[in-house]
């Protein structure tokens, strides 16, 4: 009798004669065997849709596809919602999953709330609830958030709590919280001044930094291994990497930050009156309050909220095109001046040429 009922809840794909038996299999199953696949899928799907296509194919999936076991396994690909798409539905998909004590939808969720719909409390509570199941970009979301004293004022920098949390983050391996932690240590930001110490974490990040690009370089197929010539000479991967050392793979986004740069790349890439987003293309952290994010010293013309993506932007980006401000008043002169030469060649052809006609 029970399996009749479930039949009937089926749905369409029971009255066929041909999917009748497939079905009926299905049925069949423990609900702890369905929840242990979707489970699995929630884990390993790529995108929201993949896993949601899966649990709206019958009442059963649909059901037990928000089992709290199921979402508290869903990963970086089933909570990456988009900022184009995003909608009460995904707000509260994110929030079951929250419900179910999944930290990278604390995270995601917390991320969201805090600088997308400035709900600063509740953001960086969710945050702190994934830092407390030590979730790496949480803690070193919230040291940057002390650091810059984000969504209050000035005075509100906790320049030892941020460091705190950025030691916890690059103890997990978080590599832009080692690098942050190597530049305080250097200069005693937050913590006791230690150069010899500073130096060595930066050395250090700079080594993990290095690896996981050669990681993320030697899954990726190169141009150079496709070509006949490549396939004679030995490490080719590694000649690759020199051949295109301007276009290493980048590091994977976290869904988070992917959200934060469509969100406000919907918004012309202004988040505020007067705010500014930091500048390393791969962050999406906007401004909270006026001047909050440092300045690149070298041309004032670039933002980053942090040293971490100060340092990334100059090593793939920045680097080509900084330039000190005396330099661009220099050119500006310069400029200036070739002009005004210029007229004066111009009036005296002029001249000349008003003297040959006359
Ligand atoms: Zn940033
Ligand atoms: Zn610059």
């Amino acid at each position: 009798m029970k399996t009749k009922k479930h039949l009937r809840q089926a749905g369409g794909a029971v009255r066929y004669g041909t999917t009748r038996t497939r079905s009926d299999l299905f049925e069949l199953l423990p609900d702890e065997i369905v929840i242990t696949i979707l489970s699995k899928l929630s884990s390993t799907a790529s995108s929201p849709s993949d896993f949601v296509a899966v649990v709206v194919t019958c009442k059963r999936l649909n059901k037990l596809g928000v089992h709290p076991l199921v979402l508290s396994n869903a990963g970086t690909g089933t909570l990456a919602v988009g900022a184009k798409n995003w909608s009460d539905e995904a707000h509260r998909f994110l929030k079951w999953c929250v419900n179910a004590g999944n930290k990278e939808a604390y995270y995601t969720l917390g991320m969201i709330r805090f600088y997308c719909l400035q709900n600063r409390g509740s953001g960086a509570s969710l945050m702190a609830k994934a830092a407390i199941k030590s979730h790496a970009p949480a803690l070193y979301s919230l040291a940057l958030i002390q650091f810059n004293g984000s969504g209050g004022t000035k005075s509100d920098k906790d320049l030892r709590a941020a460091v705190a949390l950025c030691a916890r983050a690059a103890y997990l391996g978080h590599v832009d919280a080692l690098r942050e932690l190597g530049h305080c240590l250097q200069d005693g930001y937050g913590v006791r001044k230690d150069v010899e110490e500073g130096r060595r974490l930066l050395v250090q990040a700079n080594a993990c930094e290095l690896a996981s690009i050669l990681r993320a370089f030697n899954n990726t197929p190169s141009p150079s291994t496709a070509s006949p010539s490549s396939a004679q000479r030995p490490n080719s991967g590694l000649r690759s990497l020199k051949d295109y050392r301007c276009d290493l793979p980048e590091k994977k986004l976290h869904p988070a930050n992917r959200f934060l740069i469509e969100w406000f790349g919907l918004r012309g890439g202004v988040p505020g009156a007067g705010l500014r987003m930091c500048s390393d293309w791969r962050c999406g952290r906007p401004e909270t309050r006026k001047n909050e994010f440092r300045r690149c010293s070298g041309c004032g013309m670039v933002n980053y909220c942090s040293r971490g993506c100060q340092a990334h932007d100059w090593r793939v980006h920045h680097k080509l095109e900084c330039a000190p401000m005396e330099e661009w008043n220099h050119a500006i002169d310069d400029v200036e001046e070739e002009q005004e030469v210029a007229e004066d060649l111009t009036e005296e052809i002029e001249g000349d040429d008003d003297g040959i006609h006359v």
